[in-house]
């Protein structure tokens, strides 16, 4: 049995340790330096790299990852679990969904991968860390949040694949009953994406809602999550609970506001919808109503934006339809 080290994180076998690693670099001069939490078992076996707040203000994976590694007891592993906290480092910082540092080029540093070593500063970042994870796991998974504390549904990269079957049982061993096999073009520059097409089975759990709305549960679901996947890849002893069924999505929507204004939901999360049903009316500051929003789907409404204004473009709603 080897140690394990990445960046400055160095574990014996049994062991955890934490440090950091370099990612991309200041106008200072210093490293950009995002943390790494290593939990390496006794016994050899598969390593899951798990990693929250690649958006900055999504906070219930950082708080998930946590949990697990003070839960997890490394005399007891078979394999290992690195933890990213909060991966893009710049972004945790200010408490936003991008890094302050991404002015030029394409700010959603999941829109960027595998990156580029001579990029802009998105571009650097996750040129590191894809080689980092090309490097290091076996599995991998990306948390994010929805608008809301209830949200909850997994995705995983569906191009008919060997990786795309192991990421689907991924998500279902993680356990959320809602499950979507993406094809989504917007996502092809994912993190997950990538590292599916690179061999590296991968998920995406939405949990909870951004900023403030990580709720106790949602965290829970997180850590008892990943606790589950370690059991399903081996490194934790315990059988793995699968659930009865599964809701698989055969289509999904992430809608955009077509016009801004005071915006009013008249569907809540979990509401079946018909395609054409209003969701939504609008108005502006002297309660005249704008054009009411449509779904443009028969489905599941998944998360609702909890703002009472909105900007033309803003996200809305998440919606997927059931298979
Ligand atoms: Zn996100």
């Amino acid at each position: 049995m080897e140690k394990l080290q990445i960046g400055s994180a160095v574990a014996e076998p049994g062991s955890r340790a934490h440090g950091y690693l370099d990612v991309a670099s200041y106008n200072d001069g210093l490293p950009v330096q995002t943390p790494v939490i290593i939990v390496h078992g006794a016994k050899p076996g598969p390593k899951l790299w798990a990693q929250g707040c690649i958006h900055g203000d999504e906070f219930c994976g950082t708080l998930g990852i946590l949990k697990i590694c003070r839960e997890l007891d490394p005399a007891k592993m078979a394999g290992s679990f690195i933890g990213l906290p909060a991966l893009n480092i710049t972004a945790f910082r200010s408490s936003q969904r991008f890094s302050p540092y991404s002015y030029f080029g394409v700010p959603d540093l999941n829109r960027v991968f595998p990156g580029k070593a001579n990029g802009n500063f998105n571009e650097i970042m996750a040129s590191n860390i894809f080689e980092t994870v090309q490097k290091q796991a076996d599995f991998m998974i990306d948390f994010h949040c929805g608008h809301n504390a209830e949200t909850r549904w997994t995705l995983y990269n569906e191009d008919g694949s060997e990786e795309a079957k192991k990421s689907m049982e991924l998500a279902k061993a993680f356990g959320i009953e809602i499950i979507y096999p993406c094809d989504y073009p917007v996502l092809q520059n994912a993190m997950f994406t990538q590292a599916s097409n690179k061999g590296i089975p991968g998920i995406i759990v939405e949990s909870g809602g951004g900023g403030e709305l990580a709720t106790e549960e949602a965290v829970n679901t997180v850590a008892e999550g990943l606790a589950n996947m370690l059991k399903y890849v081996g490194v934790l002893e315990e059988p793995c609970q699968l659930k009865d069924q599964y809701i698989i999505l055969k289509a999904w929507d992430w809608m955009l506001a077509p016009h801004g204004g005071r915006f009013a939901p008249t569907v809540k999360i979990n509401d079946t919808i018909e395609k054409d049903q209003i969701i939504a009316r609008v108005y502006t500051l002297f309660d005249e109503e704008l054009e009411p929003i449509r779904s443009p789907l028969n489905g599941l409404v998944l998360t609702v934006n909890k703002k009472p204004f909105v900007s033309a473009g803003d996200s809305i709603f998440q919606m997927g339809t059931p298979a």
